[in-house]
């Protein structure tokens, strides 16, 4: 018998992790990315003696990057390193405070309480909550798909189900959080969690305050090479296993005969083949791919609001700051401003909550000796036609004199070089519908289950990862998409 073959559209990192589990599952694997290099968000640049992992820079659950190694029968530490950090992030406030989240749990509850004005026990009786959780969602939710029988009819869903009240759906992250703490702080430090997935926590579902077990109890991790190893180090696994890329090969159509995918369209050539993966946004992948076939388009799923998007300067700072690691926080005065900015008006407003990360913390030939990579972010709404350009000018302006204010240093003096990110080039760059970073916005109890599926229910061989569909966006849920993808694909014999 032949070998099946699989096509993947698009080497995003989904898209890669699903190429090496159908490679080890006996299929001929062939993935088309759009831009002449790999990792679509996940990607890196030079800039002017600089390097810059270009999206993602938070890594949690290494073990599902390591996993695809094991599966392939490799040792992940020949290929993949990295090291866990003892202070997740640095958090800077408008009225003085700055605490350390600390990975150490009781190092985190004593500095939290000693920081505010909270009782150490609020803030266990808060971790305990999140693991809560957790326990009940993780089965149910994330490693399974939620569109097959079968994930029902298990004992462990079962048991998730009748505890479901516990999963705390029915009121807002921020209420909840509110009722666990007195003070703000705590509260806006908890709220943040919500911009994991670009959800708004005055809207999203308290079971979303299981997000910081994942960081608290699994830990937050730094990739010996930048967050980009994770994509080279898989490219490279995927090319062991046989496994062929094409750049520079923007599929246009997927194949449709009898209800069935049997290719694709790329480079003015078809490309036949027993199965069909598209890890472009699910958006484009209709609107774009299967035009063709308005008659399947699921509008209802299609029309589900986008998560928020980000706009990024890439500044190289010709100075190290000892108070500053890896990831630093400097929050706004006015959360609740902030977010009502950000998805009621679709702006950007005066004071946004700035993250920045600088990999050369720990990667020192990131930036040259003495200097700093500074990845400089900001939330921001998606993309639906906005004056970015005059809304970039303003909100660099604000973002300096902010981290200037709270850093005692005029930082505009100190750019080298710089160049940024907005909606309209992430939306161009990776094809993400409006620039979202994480396909659809978390915003309300049914957005798992208005995610699209991870196969086609109406085109037989047709399947979907990535970000924008089930479990959702951010490099463990992607990763957990090819793999609810392989586990749907029959292996051959
Ligand atoms: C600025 C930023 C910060 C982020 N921060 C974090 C973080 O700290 N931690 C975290 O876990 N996640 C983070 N994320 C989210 C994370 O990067 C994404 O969820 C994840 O990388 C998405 O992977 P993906 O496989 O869905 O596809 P993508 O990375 O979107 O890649 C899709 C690929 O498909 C290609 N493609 C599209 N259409 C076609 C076509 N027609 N033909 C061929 N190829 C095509 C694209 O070119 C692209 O390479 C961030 C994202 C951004 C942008």
């Amino acid at each position: 018998m032949p070998q099946p073959k699989a096509i993947i559209v698009g080497a995003g990192i989904a898209g890669i992790a699903t190429a090496i589990r159908l490679a080890v599952k006996g299929y001929a694997v062939e993935v088309y990315e759009a831009n002449a290099y790999p990792g679509g968000k996940l990607s890196e640049f030079e800039q002017q003696g600089y390097r810059f992992d270009a999206g993602p820079s938070l890594f949690t659950m290494p073990q599902y990057v390591d996993e695809l190694f094991v599966l392939a029968g490799k040792n992940p530490r020949r290929y993949f390193n990295y090291q866990q950090l003892d202070t997740v992030c640095n958090y800077f406030y408008e009225d003085g405070t700055r605490l350390s989240a600390y990975a150490n749990s009781d190092e985190l509850v004593q500095e939290l309480s000693a920081k505010t004005q909270e009782a150490p026990e609020n803030l266990r009786r808060y971790a305990d909550n999140s693991r809560r959780i957790y326990d009940i969602t993780n089965h149910v939710f994330l490693e399974r798909s939620l569109h097959r029988l079968s994930t029902y009819l298990r004992w462990p869903t079962i048991k998730s189900i009748l505890r479901l009240p516990g999963i705390d759906a029915m009121r807002s992250m921020h209420k909840a959080n509110n009722s666990f703490f007195k003070d703000k702080r705590l509260v806006q430090f908890y709220d943040r969690y919500a911009t994991y997935n670009g959800s708004n926590p005055y809207k999203a579902p308290a079971t979303l305050n299981v997000i910081p077990y994942f960081e608290q109890h699994f830990g937050a991790y730094f990739p010996d090479g930048g967050m980009y190893s994770i994509t080279s180090s898989l490219v490279k696994l995927a090319e062991e296993l046989g496994v062929s890329f094409y750049y520079n090969s923007p599929v246009e159509q997927i194949l449709v005969e009898d209800n069935k995918a049997i290719g694709i369209k790329v480079n003015n050539q078809i490309k036949t083949a027993d199965i069909i993966i598209s890890n472009m946004d699910v958006w484009f992948t209709y609107k774009k791919l299967l035009s063709h076939l308005p008659g399947i388009h699921p509008k209802k799923i299609l029309q589900q609001e986008r998560s928020s998007s980000a706009l990024i300067f890439y500044w190289g700072i010709s100075k190290q700051f000892k108070q500053l690691d890896l990831h630093n926080i400097f929050f706004s005065a006015d959360y609740e401003a902030e977010f009502n900015s950000i998805w009621n008006d679709g702006t950007i407003g005066a004071d946004p909550t700035v993250y920045l990360n600088i990999s050369s913390k720990l990667k020192p030939d990131d930036a040259p000796e003495g200097n700093e990579n500074w990845f400089v972010m900001i939330n921001v709404p998606a993309n639906k036609g906005q004056d970015w350009d005059a809304l970039i000018d303003l909100a660099r302006t604000n973002i300096i004199n902010k981290l200037s204010r709270l850093l005692g240093e005029d930082i505009s003096s100190l750019i080298q070089s710089e160049s940024v990110l907005d909606p309209r080039s992430i939306e161009s760059r990776t094809s993400s519908y409006q620039g979202s970073l994480y396909g659809t916005s978390s915003n309300n109890q049914f957005a798992a289950f208005l995610r699209h599926a991870n196969r086609s229910s109406k085109i037989k061989n047709l399947y979907f990862c990535g970000g924008s569909v089930h479990p959702g966006g951010g490099i463990p849920l992607c990763l957990l998409s090819a793999k609810i993808v392989g586990d749907l694909i029959p292996t051959t014999s």
